[in-house]
């Protein structure tokens, strides 16, 4: 596990706009933290910098005590869910799951104990040997959530994971979204522009507008204001 801090971070584009004007978020050990705002508000920019896709012009991340902006992406311990999965069409749902692991040289005994237990957790265990194009919808993305769990890692970012879904499906993938947290207990950082689904899920929810913080807090308190 690892914190998630934040510190008076910007970010500029090329071409001079300003879309992240100095936040600052602390994520707990084990918190599940959710950026809500409207389109364009600099979520998926600030996601972006967390994860190491997107340079830093200001300011501070600082994953686990270190400060990261300067270090490489695969050196941050970090595994993202994508709103579109980003699934190979032709392995099977093991070989995606296992993909990263065997890049990384892991042995073969040790990707399989791994890839199983999570499609224990997610309930893909019977579809296995499956191709993406054989799996619903949900179950696709239950695939990509597969592949960041196998990782192991410090910190999950999830960016708009459940927007390709219908309403049906995202309500029951929300709830399992939160169970899978409950049990993993693992760093997490989720950007929506839903706010129900940013009411169940945040520990700390962070609304965003504008490329800044309009309010941090408990989702209760937030919504419950006037
Ligand atoms: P959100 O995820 O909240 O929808 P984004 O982080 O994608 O917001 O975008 C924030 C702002 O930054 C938007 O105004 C967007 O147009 C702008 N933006 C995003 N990416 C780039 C880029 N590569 N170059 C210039 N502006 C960008
Ligand atoms: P590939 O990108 O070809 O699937 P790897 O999984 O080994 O191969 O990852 C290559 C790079 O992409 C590394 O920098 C790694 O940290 C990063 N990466 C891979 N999967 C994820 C993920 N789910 N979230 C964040 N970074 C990832």
């Amino acid at each position: 596990m690892a914190n998630v801090t934040l510190r008076n971070v910007r970010k500029t584009y090329p071409g001079g706009f300003e879309a992240i004007k100095g936040v600052n978020v602390d994520v707990g050990d084990g918190q599940f933290c959710v950026l809500v705002g409207p389109s364009g508000c600099g979520k998926s920019t600030l996601l972006r910098m967390v994860a190491g896709l997107e340079t830093v012009t200001g300011g501070e991340i600082d994953i686990g005590g270190k400060v990261v902006n300067q270090i490489e992406p695969a050196d941050r311990d970090i595994a993202m869910v994508f709103q579109n999965y980003a699934l190979y069409p032709h392995m099977s749902v093991f070989n995606n799951m296992a993909y990263g692991l065997r890049n990384r040289g892991m042995k073969e005994d040790e990707v399989k104990t791994r890839v199983e237990e999570a499609a224990r957790v997610l309930e893909l265990a019977p579809m296995l040997e499956r191709k993406p194009r054989q799996l619903s919808g949900g179950q696709r993305q239950r695939v990509a959530m597969g592949r960041a769990i196998v990782r192991q890692p410090k910190v999950f970012l999830f960016d708009e994971p459940l927007s390709n879904l219908d309403a049906k499906l995202r309500i029951a993938m929300r709830v399992e979204i939160r169970k899978l947290q409950r049990r993993l207990n693992t760093t997490s950082i989720y950007v929506t522009h839903d706010q129900l689904e940013a009411m169940t899920l945040a520990d700390v929810l962070v609304v965003m507008n504008g490329g800044q913080v309009e309010q941090v807090g408990n989702p209760l308190a937030i919504y419950e204001k006037p």
